[in-house]
């Protein structure tokens, strides 16, 4: 039986036609058949999640109707605290931490009756484009097992695609949910920066971070959005003001829509032939469906990559000072305080890590600090100025997601920039904080899913859904991934 979307069960939960019990038996098959090749779950809350299923059929069952999630099992990325619920970013030195309190996010979706199936596999602390990076091993794609998820949030993004959730959400830095989410053929959005708490996210670069969701639909999306943000007294970056519904614009359409074409985002010369072509492709689809397009010229989104190389480290090594063997989870015992705080980072702190820690403390030191994490700052503004002209000829801008489809696990960990540039589509919106999301749209010669990206000028995420829903349409892409009851996932024999 297929594994129905959000909005999908949501109804038929109402209708009676399922139970919470029976979806939540269903996911748990699912695990039980695929989790053990894929590894995109740090924790598995089976019996959290039955007893809730339980209670929300109850529930349901009195007429008692908490919240538009109520009975719909979600899995969230392993930055995000929940109580009483290990809690690790991916870390060895956070294994073994329980968190006391909930992340807003957590609480929200609770509060609105969702199930927590488990916590998923991530890229230490959320540094990485492979989920190659988690010090408890790496996590699969289900379309092709010898293939990497992308990352940080691929466990979520794997989870979803494989079925083993409804939906999950993640955290995006310089493009850690749209680019699993393209790689595993996924929807992610990364919303607004601001626009959903970080109160409970386990910082990485704090003026870049956001939650958002990765689920099977547009739609769903868009549900699990509305119930994560909002304002929020507990993170001072909350964005304070009522906006417009997110899902306000749904179904209307292309016609009169203006999309600028950046196909030559972040300099963009090694996007790979089949996702160019899939991409031009639905660019013809957009402007048969109403749409008019013009290209467009970004050229300081080129020193993307590099200025956020130099920000997003030099923020992680202050976020990450806290991690000092005293306050949370490993401490390795020194003669001496300090010997003992730096023998539980190095212990604690995986590669990748420990170089983006070394790299910020550098760019962030006296006589440096102009030289690097200035110059990053000024090309961030001058990306946010590209951006804004862009936006005065245009409503929204789209380009592919990822440069490529899904490497093999092992291509690019030898070679950090390799690595890096996974991200170059990506980053251009976070260092602007505006709003965008990846909607699966094909698949490449490999069976490999292709993704497209969306973005929109802060704040507009209803006109970015309005036209993501469209490319949903128009692309007609069936994400489910092909499973097999006999044999479990396909991609492991190819
Ligand atoms: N891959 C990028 C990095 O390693 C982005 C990660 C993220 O968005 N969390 O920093």
């Amino acid at each position: 039986m297929s594994i129905p979307s959000i909005v999908e069960a949501a109804r038929a939960l109402r209708e009676g036609s399922i139970t919470s019990v029976g979806l939540a038996r269903q996911v748990l098959y699912r695990i039980a058949m695929v989790e053990a090749q894929l590894h995109a779950f740090l924790t598995v809350d089976t019996d959290g999640l039955m007893a809730g299923a339980e209670e929300a059929d109850q529930a349901f069952a009195e007429g008692r109707d908490i919240g538009p999630l109520q009975g719909i099992p979600i899995a969230l990325k392993d930055n995000l605290t929940t109580r009483n619920l290990e809690t690790t970013a991916g870390s060895k030195i956070l294994s073994g931490y329980v968190p006391p309190y909930d992340a807003t996010v957590v609480k929200r979706l609770r509060q609105a009756g969702a199930l927590i199936v488990g916590k998923t596999n991530l890229d230490e602390f959320a540094m990485g484009s492979s989920t190659e990076n988690s010090a408890f091993g790496p996590t699969r794609n289900p379309w092709n097992t010898d293939r990497v998820p992308g990352g940080s949030s691929g466990g979520s993004a794997a989870a979803v695609a494989a079925g083993m959730s409804l939906g999950g959400l993640g955290s995006d830095t310089g493009g850690s949910i749209r680019q699993p989410a393209s790689l595993c053929g996924v929807v992610g959005v990364k919303p607004t920066y601001g626009t959903v708490s970080r109160y409970g996210l386990i910082a990485f670069a704090s003026s870049l971070d956001q939650i958002g969701p990765i689920t099977h639909t547009v739609a769903d999306a868009v549900l699990l959005l509305e119930v994560i943000g909002a304002p929020d007294p507990l993170d001072s970056t909350s964005y304070p003001h009522e906006m417009e519904p997110v899902g306000a614009r749904l179904g209307r359409g292309l016609e009169g829509i203006r999309v600028g074409v950046a196909s030559q985002l972040g300099g963009a010369e090694a996007v790979e032939p089949d996702v160019e072509a899939a991409f031009f492709q639905m660019v013809s689809a957009m402007e048969r469906a109403g749409a008019t397009t013009l290209e467009v010229d970004l050229p300081s989104t080129e020193q993307g990559l590099s200025a956020y190389y130099l920000i997003a480290p030099a923020e992680c090594s202050a976020n990450l000072a806290r991690f000092d063997g005293v306050r949370y989870g490993l401490r390795v015992n020194g003669d001496t305080t300090e010997q003992m705080m730096s023998r539980s980072r190095a212990d604690g702190f995986g590669p990748e890590v420990t170089r983006r820690v070394l790299l910020g403390t550098f760019a962030l030191s006296a006589g440096y600090h102009e030289a690097f994490y200035g110059q990053a700052q000024k090309v961030r503004t001058l990306i946010r100025e590209d951006l804004a002209r862009a936006y005065r000829q245009c409503d929204v801008l789209v380009s592919p997601t990822s440069p490529t489809t899904a490497f093999r696990l092992g291509d690019r960990t030898d070679n950090p920039l390799a690595m890096y540039m996974s991200d170059v589509l990506t980053i251009p919106s976070n260092l602007a904080g505006h709003p965008a999301a990846n909607i699966p749209i094909g698949l490449d010669r490999h069976d490999l899913p292709i993704g497209f990206q969306v973005m929109a000028p802060a704040l507009e995420e209803a006109l970015m859904f309005q036209v993501a829903s469209a490319v949903e349409e128009l692309a007609g892409f069936d994400t489910t991934v092909p499973f097999d009851p006999s044999h479990g996932l396909r991609g492991g024999v190819r």
